[in-house]
């Protein structure tokens, strides 16, 4: 027997007259997350995309493959059956009880696009539900409150038989790049990964920064970086990530402005360099983990001159949410395991005793202007390196 499946997507359906824009995107990025020989054709028909796997393939395995592609609200198995009424009702009744073992209750709801079937939607919704009485006794039926729907569609060539039972839930979300390109701020902390989750469920495009302070950082701590960003890779398709050496540029802080402001001189000169490169390519927006109090950087005052670092938006997902929440996203989208790995980030290597909570900007910018901010930004861009990463 055949098996395809139906994807169900959530918001794409209020995009109105752009809609088949959107819905051809998340083709794409299906398509995409595949990988190809996977995928032998895919429909688009009321806010559904039907998609028949190449021959020989696993069908749960495709499932797998897809269910992280944003945009997706539910994947659903289905079978495939010849119009036939006595073959619909034998062997989808038989496909559709073996996803039931959850259920006590059920309706039926049929529907017929070939409207020369000598069978109505009542009908077959009738006599679907016998037959799956039938073969599992303990179900019933119950019209008002089922605990699923079994649905029977009657199309033009071919009939399907699927239950909600069999559900997958997706993440949600707009496709990534409809919603153009951001720049992400990648540590390898418990928030920034969740910070570009974030931000690409909403459609945008990312590519990230990495700062280094060999020989203060290891090269293991980057290989933890390179790991999370390969899990976001799992939702987004893969993406570039520049690495920068950022050892020079933290003595230069810590050898000419005063000790409680170099965490948020730091912080600056970051986003500095990060807005250059997000600039170069085509980037409209820079995005970062932090969250109100959380740390002496992330005060209100401290974001606000930090902000005054860039012209550019600087989009934190994660500003009004307390570490509770966002554990529990880092969790869910598998990047939490790798977050707590004990690697020191370049942030922590010179921490001042008394960091400055309530920074003012002019002060920052005096302690600031005994350094050639310029100059070592465009070191730091001279010696930046990128890495493709892909999804594992
Ligand atoms: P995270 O959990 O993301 O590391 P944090 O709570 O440790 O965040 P900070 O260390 O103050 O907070 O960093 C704030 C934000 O600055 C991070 O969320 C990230 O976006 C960015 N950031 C910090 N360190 C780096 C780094 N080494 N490279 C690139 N961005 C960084
Ligand atoms: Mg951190």
């Amino acid at each position: 027997m055949r098996e395809i499946l139906l994807v169900k997507y959530g918001e794409i359906i209020l995009k109105g007259l752009n809609r088949n824009k959107f819905e051809d995107m998340l083709v794409g990025n299906i398509r995409r997350a595949a990988g190809d020989e996977w995928i032998a054709s895919v429909r688009k028909s009321q806010a559904i995309i039907y998609i028949t796997p190449c021959e020989g393939r696993d069908i749960d395995a495709l499932a797998t493959r897809i269910s992280k592609v944003f945009g997706i609200a539910s994947i659903t198995r289905a079978g495939v059956f010849e119009k036939d009424m006595d073959t619909i009702l034998e062997k989808g009744s038989e496909y559709v009880v073996s996803f039931m073992d959850n259920v006590k209750t059920f309706k039926v709801e049929a529907k017929r696009s070939d409207k020369k079937f000598p069978y109505n939607s009542p009908e077959i919704s009738r006599l679907m539900g016998g037959a799956i009485l039938s073969k599992c006794h303990r179900l019933k039926v119950n019209v008002n409150e089922p605990d699923a729907i079994v649905r029977v569609e009657i199309r033009d060539n071919e009939a399907y038989v699927f239950s909600d039972s069999a559900v997958i839930k997706g993440h949600g979300g707009m496709p990534v790049r409809s919603n153009g390109r951001a720049t992400l701020l990648i540590s390898g902390g418990i928030d920034s990964p969740v910070a570009g989750y974030m931000m690409a469920k909403r459609g945008v495009e990312l590519e990230a920064v990495h700062f280094t302070s060999p020989p203060y950082t290891s090269e293991l701590a980057k290989e933890k970086v390179v790991s999370l960003a390969k899990i976001i890779a799992q939702y987004t398709g893969g993406f570039t990530m520049y690495v920068v050496p950022f050892t020079e540029q933290q003595l230069a802080i810590r050898d000419n402005c005063p000790e409680e402001h170099l965490t948020i001189i730091m912080r600056r000169m970051m986003m500095k360099v990060t807005e250059k490169i997000a600039k170069k390519n085509k980037s409209m927006a820079l995005i970062t983990g932090e969250s109100l109090g959380q740390v002496a950087s992330q005060t209100i005052e401290a974001l606000s001159v930090t902000n005054a670092s860039t012209e550019m938006n600087v989009l934190r997902p994660l500003i009004g949410m307390d570490k509770e929440e966002i554990i529990q996203i880092a969790r869910k989208i598998g990047t939490f395991e790798t977050s707590i790995l004990p690697y020191e980030d370049c942030c922590t290597v010179f921490v001042p005793k008394h960091p400055t909570t309530r920074p003012k900007l002019e002060n920052i910018l005096k302690s600031e202007s005994k350094l050639d901010m310029d100059y070592w930004v465009n070191k730091a861009l001279e010696d930046t390196e990128w890495i493709r990463i892909e999804a594992e």
